[in-house]
């Protein structure tokens, strides 16, 4: 569904790559955090699949669209066919929740009357049908990230991706957006998800990638667990007796 090979990246000016020699692959229906220190890649890898970035050198796969192949005019239309999250909600102010989710649609192509039997389901599935009419301010944080979440997900697409979508909600919201994401998910979209927050990760129990450097340093399958550094090799110094003699033996 996502496949990135041997992607690099470096920013004009910096020392150091973004991303550098990056692999991944990810299923269809995984569900994947992305997890490393500030400054370790994560915004540029989730940049590298929404083409918001172009590699120096690599290859992007993305929904079985070969990146490389995707014009500059046709980008708008590409990012369109993935669900795209941002912590700060991203939503338009002067219009209300539903006027949100229904602009998307519109921008889509959607007709009206698609547009009028979609939204109410969508809000429906974020728990927000009953705000419908209320603008972005009025709203908490974790409705507005609802909304966004609704608006991202109302064209059904196959991939979600999120950037620290929880980054600036309190701990009960944030259990509630990665609920709504884990119900995503369950429906049958990818999702990848970059975040911080080491309980999310740890209760969920999902595929664990980690960027350390731009390097991806650990990449836990299932039951995936948070820790920002690599597994260290085991080093092991000891000292075995022989009778007479003694060795000194250093066992890596
Ligand atoms: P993360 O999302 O894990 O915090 P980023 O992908 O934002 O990491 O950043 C990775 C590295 O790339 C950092 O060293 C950062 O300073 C650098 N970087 C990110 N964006 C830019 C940019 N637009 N211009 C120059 N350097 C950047």
């Amino acid at each position: 569904m996502i496949l990135l090979d041997n992607v690099t990246k470096a920013y004009p000016g910096d020392k150091e790559p973004a991303l550098d020699s990056v692999s991944l692959h990810i299923a269809p229906n995984e569900f994947v955090f992305l997890v490393g220190k500030s400054g370790a890649g994560k915004s540029t890898l989730i940049k590298m699949i929404t083409k918001e970035e172009i590699p120096d050198s690599g290859k992007i796969i993305v929904g079985g669209i070969d990146l490389d192949y995707v014009k500059k005019r046709h980008i708008p239309g590409y990012r369109r066919r993935l669900g795209v999250v941002f912590q700060d909600f991203k939503l338009l102010p002067r219009r209300t929740v539903y006027e949100n989710v229904a602009f998307a649609l519109e921008i889509a192509g959607m007709s009206g009357k698609e547009i009028r039997k979609t939204v109410p389901k969508v809000l429906e599935l974020v728990d927000l049908l009953d705000q419908a009419k209320k603008f972005p301010d009025q709203l908490s944080g974790g409705q507005q990230q609802r909304v966004s979440i609704a608006r991202s997900v109302a064209r059904q697409p196959k991939i979600l991706i999120a950037d620290e979508p929880t980054a600036n909600l309190d701990k009960l919201t944030t259990a509630e957006i990665i609920a709504l994401l884990k119900k995503i998910n369950d429906f049958g979209t990818t999702i990848l998800v970059s975040t911080h927050d080491e309980e999310v990760v740890n209760n969920l129990q999902k595929r664990v990638v980690t960027l350390k450097g731009g390097k991806i340093v650990d990449d836990q399958k299932n039951n995936g667990i948070y820790k920002l550094d690599e597994a260290k090799v085991p080093h092991v110094k000891r000292t075995i007796q022989t009778p007479g003699h003694a060795i000194k033996r250093k066992v890596i």
